[in-house]
């Protein structure tokens, strides 16, 4: 029997592109395919995808990519992988409604093959097998995701927490993944996210109380900020207001597609006569009003960011609206996220972001709810993902305090293949892997990091200008070169020291030497940099240009 790999493209170490490869000899499946959000150092950075290199270089390997739910840290990579390589895509009816348009939106010239499956049906993919389990989280028709091998089931929780009273009442199959315990578990990759949190996360059902006591507070209008995802949220605000008397409204083009959608298919029931259009509103007062609305992670051009600034034509908020701050932060947006706050409550605005009745509550298990999956699935090896290194290092030490040794316990890393064969467990030979940085210029290819360095360069200390001119033909500088510089703030002097090393440089070369225009530049260039960093410690960037006279 083959040898089986397990190797993260991304998703382990770190919580976002979630994208996991499963490979038995020549057989792969890829479940999911996510992106995550740059930190600050990332400037101009939008969206960050896994480097599907491995994937590219074996793609007749590959029997298709597996969707455990519709969040973007597991689908938002797919159009950059549909943009090198072919490959069938798995999911859910409901999954497959939220990503196609935008699938279709990308890759406009690309024929989309997905396929639908419901929980339970066993997909053929090679040698292996896929059993999609449901279990539940904060978006509907989520799943588990079982890789049958001919070592045992590869079984991914994918996002989860055992939620007995969920919003849409469909429960977690949790037979079915006890029964899985019993066919034989190889390997469990757990999601690990909310590993820190004690006991058992509270129901998304608890939350229609917190909003209960908010709508009957509100003196004025409710807005409510949640992920445009956030689908079960959505239906319990509709449900509160209707129960209070209040007319919905939805701002946020995403927000409203994904309603569209989602009432469509029966997933969200919106009492009758709830949902009105934002020019509807002014046929009611305030006390009768509710608004949903994007812009939970403070992003500069949603809706609710817009509305802080006053500058968002469709709505403006007001003295004695209170919002409701339906979500948590993602790492590296709190700044962002508090400046909305901030300005919202400066127009009078009372925003609820903490409330002793829960607001919001995670989609991912607590301790309890992490030891639960183990024990019903039983597996022989575990491995913590959806995590950073201290959610991989605490669930480890959960599993061995639940009597697992050391040797069954894994800490993966992007790109290292965890591989199991019939008796034993080890990390093999790293694969191409990393990440790729998208900017919203319009083109799939990722941002050079050279680009990146340069614009944290000019950001942080400014550009110096070299123009240096010179007679290609004859070989001679056609006058004096010129230093200019912009947003670039070095002590007095500098930009004239510069130039003396500068002007004795350019001397030093030969006739055949200024005929080299990228030696003239590389000479130009390298002399002003060292003399700015040795003299400051500033790193500006310094563009040289050659002007052939
Ligand atoms: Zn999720
Ligand atoms: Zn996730």
């Amino acid at each position: 029997m083959g040898l089986v790999q397990v190797i993260a493209l991304g998703g382990v170490g770190e919580i976002g592109k979630n994208c996991t490869v499963v490979r038995e000899d020549d057989d792969i499946v890829v479940v999911d395919c996510g992106l995550s959000f740059p930190n600050e150092e990332m400037l101009g950075i939008d969206i960050v995808v896994p480097d599907f290199t491995y994937l590219v270089q074996n793609q007749s390997m590959v029997r298709g990519v597996f969707i455990t739910h519709a969040h973007e840290d597991h689908v938002g990579g797919l159009p950059y992988l549909l943009n090198q390589i072919d490959v069938p895509i798995y999911c859910t009816e409901f999954t497959q409604a939220l990503i196609r348009s935008k699938l279709e939106e990308k890759l406009p010239h690309k024929k989309i093959d997905i396929r639908i499956f419901k929980h339970g049906d066993r997909i053929a993919a090679g040698k292996m097998e896929i059993e999609p389990v449901r279990v539940t989280h904060s978006i509907p028709e989520n799943c588990s995701m079982a890789v049958r091998t001919s070592h045992g089931i590869v079984f991914f929780t994918g996002d989860f927490k055992f939620d007995f009273t969920p919003v849409d009442g469909k429960l977690a199959n949790i037979t079915r993944i006890g029964e899985m315990g019993l066919e034989g578990v190889l390997l469990l990759l757990s999601d690990s996210t909310n590993v820190e949190r004690p006991g058992w996360g509270p129901s998304e059902r608890a939350v229609t109380a917190g909003l209960r006591n908010v709508f009957a507070e509100a003196e004025g209008r409710v807005l409510l900020t949640t992920f445009a995802s956030n689908i079960h949220r959505m239906q319990q605000v509709y449900e509160v207001a209707a129960e209070m008397g209040r007319k919905v409204a939805v701002v946020g083009r995403r927000m409203e597609q994904n309603l569209d959608v989602c009432e469509r298919m029966g997933y969200v029931k919106v009492p009758k006569g709830t949902r009105i259009r934002l020019d509807e509103m002014r046929m009611y007062s305030d006390k009768q009003l509710a608004i949903l609305t994007t812009g939970s992670q403070g992003e500069p051009m949603s809706a609710l960011v817009q509305m802080s600034k006053g500058e968002y034509g469709r709505l403006q908020v007001k003295q004695g609206d209170t919002l409701i701050y339906s979500a948590r932060p993602i790492p590296g947006n709190e700044g962002a996220i508090w400046r909305t706050i901030n300005r919202l409550f400066n127009q009078g605005c009372k925003v609820i972001y903490e409330s002793p009745t829960p607001i919001h509550v995670s989609g991912h298990a607590y301790q309890e709810e992490l030891k639960m999956m183990i024990n019903l699935t039983r597996p022989y090896y575990i491995a913590p993902v959806h995590g950073e290194p201290r959610h991989q290092y605490l669930y480890n030490k959960i599993a061995s305090q639940m009597g697992y040794p050391d040797h069954r316990l894994f800490t993966m890393k992007d790109g290292i293949p965890l591989c199991m064969d019939d008796t034993s467990a080890h990390f093999g030979e790293q694969v191409p892997c990393g990440r790729v940085l998208v900017d919203n210029s319009g083109t799939m290819d990722g941002v050079p990091d050279e680009v990146l360095r340069d614009r944290f360069n000019v950001a942080n200390d400014g550009i110096v200008v070299i123009t240096v001119p010179v007679d290609t033909t004859a070989g001679e500088m056609a006058g004096d070169p010129v230093i200019q510089a912009r947003a670039f703030s070095g002590p007095a002097g500098i930009l004239d020291a510069a130039y003396d090393v500068l002007f004795d440089a350019l001397a030093a070369l030969s006739k055949d030497e200024l005929k080299d225009t990228a030696r003239v530049k590389h000479d130009a260039s390298d002399v002003v940099r060292r003399l700015i960093q040795k003299r400051t410690g500033l790193r500006p960037l310094v563009l040289p240009i050659v002007v052939e006279v």
